[in-house]
């Protein structure tokens, strides 16, 4: 291991959504695949502290991680593309900074000093910046927000202190910009790449290499114009083209060159970058031999990144299957029984998205009606295997009146507060969280799919399948086929006489990774494809299973 690490800053000017998460992890990719150990870290520039409790119409998905933090999205980027466990570490907000700072002076650690934000705001950021300092060959830093922004700044003068810090040839800073093209003047335009380093540069960073993202190539005029310009030299002014798929973005920043220049400035022995394993991957991506149509039916489809863990796992799955996965968005409250027809018209499987609230959970049993009736494929995830319960308890097991104590209280609750939720007032961070051991009964769906009984998987949820109700449910042919090690906690349900019926409690696309993909969306688009092969949806079977 390194005595200490090499840094790379990534700032984004311009606008935002320019896709500095996928930046990053490309880079992380790049790096690792040349030998070297890489982690990356997102410093989130809002004020929140819990960012669990951000609405997902707003933020996208709220990523989880092994030790049950509640992070930015972009975690899960670095996640699928380095194959790492990411943490706590490597999310901060400016809310988490702020109140360690605060909590700090009341204890009255700052034996009175006045508290500012150069230096205790500023230290802090850099005390966790430094966290994996030696633990990594590389630790990339990525900036959320836009230069320019009130709340970056703090964010920025620590990169520009620690850069100092760390010294030339160990920090490197990356800026990644926007460069548009004008219709009407037929030209890519350099002016707001040139006022975004220019701000850069009021902070007192002067990047080493400009990503520049565009629609159209940049020739070597105009790269040469932008690197005079911003001071940056012309080989590090890279172009960064829309991509075909979001996992291309490294091959194409290395065919320009991008991790040599990176290895150089830092000083990195080296190793030539194997991109092989990768490039196939993107090629099943690209040129898929098959086609199936999954919907996805969910409350906050409007918002595509609040699924962004699901839709990613599903282009892994479907690489692996060499299958393009056609995702159609069903919004669950739109979902009536009397439309259901034709909305889930030609799908090979449905999977019913995790969520939070009553709205739209009888679209979603309603549409799980449909699919156990008829054979085709179903993934529950959350709050959609809590809904299969349901489901199941009124339409299989007689319950009419089966709800979650979440949305309603009734006497058939099989969907409950275990004792250690019940009277959870605050409202951040306190749900189960994080990894937890799973036991799978053998012989099972879930079991064949994972190809082992004993597994880990990622929870986000207070609710729990309510024991109460175990014996009933299991007598009228629900199969408990995961649960907790003290078998106490039901993790997956699934239905035997059914060609693919699972529901799971825990978040399994958290835990998929590009090119290897997660064990069971790639048994799930296997059934789906097979459900697609035998041409039509199999006539409706009024039997019970
Ligand atoms: N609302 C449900 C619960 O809290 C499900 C949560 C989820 O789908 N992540 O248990």
């Amino acid at each position: 291991m390194p005595k200490s690490s090499k840094y790379i800053f990534i700032t984004g000017g311009v606008l935002s959504s320019l896709g500095k998460g996928i930046a990053s992890a490309s880079i992380g990719l790049l790096l690792k695949q040349r030998g070297y150990s890489v982690t990356i870290q997102k410093f989130d520039p809002y004020i929140n502290v819990d960012p669990g409790t951000m609405n997902p119409f707003q933020h996208g998905e709220v990523y989880v991680t092994e030790d049950g933090a509640e992070t930015d999205l972009d975690l899960g980027h670095y996640e699928r593309y380095l194959d790492v466990n990411m943490s706590k570490a490597n999310n901060a907000t400016a809310g988490q900074v702020y109140y360690d700072v605060l909590t700090r002076e009341r204890k009255g650690e700052y034996l009175g000093k006045t508290v500012q934000v150069v230096p205790h705001i500023t230290d802090e950021i850099k005390r966790r910046m430094r966290t994996f300092d030696g633990k990594v060959d590389v630790v990339i830093t990525e900036i959320g927000g836009t230069v320019g922004d009130i709340e970056s700044l703090p964010f920025l003068e620590a990169v520009r202190q620690l850069s100092l810090d760390l010294g030339q040839g160990n920090a490197l800073k990356v800026h990644l910009t926007y460069v548009p093209y004008i219709r009407s003047a037929g030209e890519l335009k350099t002016k707001p790449t040139q006022h975004s380093v220019k701000a850069l540069m009021e902070h007192g960073i002067m990047p080493d290499v400009l990503l520049c993202r565009a629609e159209m190539p940049l020739d070597d005029e105009i790269r040469a114009k932008i690197g005079l310009f911003c001071n940056v030299e012309v080989r590090s002014v890279i172009e960064a083209l829309d991509a075909e798929t979001i996992y291309e973005v490294p091959m194409m920043f290395a065919k320009r060159g991008l991790d040599t220049i990176i290895a150089e400035k830092l000083h990195l022995r080296k190793h030539d970058g194997d991109l092989e394993t990768w490039s196939k991957f993107v090629r099943h991506i690209k040129a898929p031999s098959k086609k199936v149509t999954i919907a996805l039916v969910g409350k906050y489809v409007k918002y595509r990144d609040s699924y962004k863990s699901i839709s990613e796992a599903f282009v892994h799955a479907g690489a692996i299957n060499n299958a393009e996965v056609d995702i159609r968005w069903i919004d669950s409250e739109r979902l009536k029984p009397e439309n259901i027809k034709e909305k889930l018209k030609g799908v090979d499987g449905v999977l019913v998205a995790p969520g939070f609230g009553s709205r739209g959970i009888e679209g979603k049993i309603a549409a799980i009606k449909y699919v156990r009736e008829r054979g085709i494929p179903f993934f529950g995830i959350c709050l959609g295997m809590q809904c299969a319960v349901i489901e199941f308890a009124r339409n299989v097991a007689g319950m009419a009146d089966a709800n979650s104590s979440e949305f309603k209280k009734t006497t058939h609750n099989v969907i409950d507060l275990m004792p250690d939720q019940q009277g959870v007032v605050d409202k951040g961070g306190t749900m189960r969280l994080g990894s937890y051991p799973c036991v799978l009964t053998p012989r099972s769906k879930a079991a064949a799919a994972y190809r082992s009984e004993r597994i880990t998987e990622r929870h986000r949820h207070r609710y729990e399948f309510n024991n109460a109700f175990r014996e009933q449910l299991t007598k009228a042919g629900l199969r408990l086929s995961g649960t907790s090690p003290d078998g106490r906690l039901v993790e997956i349900v699934e239905l035997k006489d059914h060609p693919w019926f699972v529901g799971v409690q825990f978040h399994p696309e958290l835990k998929s990774r590009a090119v290897t993909g997660h064990p069971l969306f790639v048994d799930f688009v296997k059934a789906a494809v097979k459900h697609a092969k035998s041409g039509k949806q199999r006539p409706t079977s009024r039997k019970r299973v």
